[in-house]
């Protein structure tokens, strides 16, 4: 059954009423399409957890900061309506861009802490441009719960100090990272990788591994990190932009030992931002 698709939030709210009307639950599933098998491990979470599941389609240009990645940003709504069809997807809702930003929009949602630092430092704006879209599609869908992907770690923090702060009553889900059997983290960017990058891509996650184990194990973190960084290098990533050691909730430097924690990595393949994280596993 094609899944039906909505694309004004007049629409979509008359159905969500009726939904809740009615006494069910309603879960959103927030996406930039060209989705993948870790977008639908969050489908379906929402749908063993809500009544009713909302899954949105938002290419967002305000968490863009470069104007080329918007442009290659792939843009798959045929497919992806597809892919959902046998999941029991109640309704898709692909926002037309006035519908999230008419003319005379001008609020910005800028969440503290969280956002600062690691992805918030090499793409400026991105969180604005996050956290404003997602209060958005929050409030339109007026939905329970929404599903997110610990792929995006930092994002996944930054979502859940919005609903906080803002009293958002909606719980948010954050759900583990879908891989690659090589270990490479699913994500729509792999789509632009050459043959020979897709090769070297697994050296990303692997990485991390080696080094979360050899943290655990009780190597000095800084010995760890630097040990990552050149395998990554070796594997032919042409920068790290970022491998940094945070504590898991807060993302604020690691100054006890023991307390949990997670590494965080940015890097360039050829012309591709590949992201992961890995927590550091307990001991014990
Ligand atoms: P995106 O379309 O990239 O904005 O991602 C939409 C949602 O899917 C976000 O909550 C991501 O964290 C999540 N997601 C992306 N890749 C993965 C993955 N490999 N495993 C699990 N969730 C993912």
């Amino acid at each position: 059954m094609p899944v039906p698709t909505v694309r004004s939030r007049t629409e979509l709210r008359a159905i969500v009423a009726g939904w809740k009307a009615a006494g069910e639950t309603v879960g959103v599933v927030p996406t930039m399409g060209a989705l993948h098998a870790g977008h639908l491990s969050l489908v379906e979470a929402a749908t063993a957890g809500s009544d009713r599941v909302v899954v949105t389609l938002f290419v967002n240009p305000r968490q863009f900061n470069d104007a080329a990645d918007l442009a290659a940003y792939p843009r798959t709504e045929t497919e992806d309506a597809a892919k959902l069809a046998p999941l029991a997807v109640d309704l898709l809702y692909v926002p037309d861009g006035d519908q999230m930003y008419p003319p005379g929009f001008a609020t910005t949602i800028s969440v503290a802490g969280v956002s600062e630092g690691l992805c918030g430092t090499h793409r400026p704006g991105h969180f604005d441009g996050v956290a404003t879209v997602v209060a958005k599609l929050l409030l339109q869908t007026g939905a329970d719960r929404a599903y997110f992907g610990e792929k995006d770690w930092q994002q996944l923090q930054v979502v859940r100090r919005l609903v906080t702060d803002l009293d958002i009553p909606c719980e948010i889900v954050g759900r583990p990272t879908v891989r690659e059997a090589d270990g490479l983290a699913l994500s729509s960017r792999n789509l632009r990788l050459t043959a020979a990058e897709r090769a070297s891509a697994p050296a990303l996650a692997q990485a991390l591994g080696v080094a979360a184990r050899a943290i655990a194990g009780g190597t000095a973190p800084a010995t760890a990190l630097d040990a990552a960084r050149a395998a990554i290098l070796a594997a032919g990533f042409r920068e790290v932009e970022y491998l940094d050691l945070r504590r898991d909730a807060d993302l604020a430097p690691v100054e006890t030992a023991g307390e949990p924690a997670r590494l965080l990595v940015a890097a360039w393949l050829g012309d591709v931002r590949l992201i992961d994280n890995l927590p550091i596993p307990t001991v014990g």
